[in-house]
């Protein structure tokens, strides 16, 4: 036997219309579930909003072959997701790994600084 389901003008079992009797359990626990559904549509609920960044980058092996890497960025302008990433060239077997060079100052309160940063490629020895 299916369930029980809530239909415009009364309760429902494969479709047929059912008699409603007083107390029965089946059909209450029917009712029930039928307005817990029905309270999210008047309470209302926050949506949730994500979005995806990767990081894309493209070089050319000493041999002439491009080498493109894809990796999950925290935000648009993430390179150190790059960091130590490492990268075979497919035609020369070279290994390369993806290194940031940062250049520092020294803040007024004494702090260390990025002043600026660059990703670079190196080749592996
Ligand atoms: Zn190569």
């Amino acid at each position: 036997m299916s369930e029980i389901v809530v239909g415009q003008d009364g309760l429902y079992r494969d479709g047929v219309k059912i008699k409603l009797e007083f107390g029965n359990d089946e059909q209450i626990a029917a009712l029930r579930k039928h307005e817990k559904k029905m309270q999210s549509h008047t309470d209302g609920f926050e949506p949730i909003f994500s979005y995806e960044v990767k990081g894309h980058s493209y070089f050319s092996c000493l041999c002439g072959t491009i080498m493109s890497s894809e990796v999950d960025a925290v935000s648009e302008d993430d390179i150190d997701c790059f960091e130590g990433i490492e990268k075979e060239c497919r035609s020369c077997k070279r290994k390369y790994v993806y290194v940031i060079e940062r250049e520092y100052f020294i803040h007024s309160s004494g702090r260390k600084v990025i002043k600026h940063e660059n990703l670079r490629v190196k080749l592996k020895k």
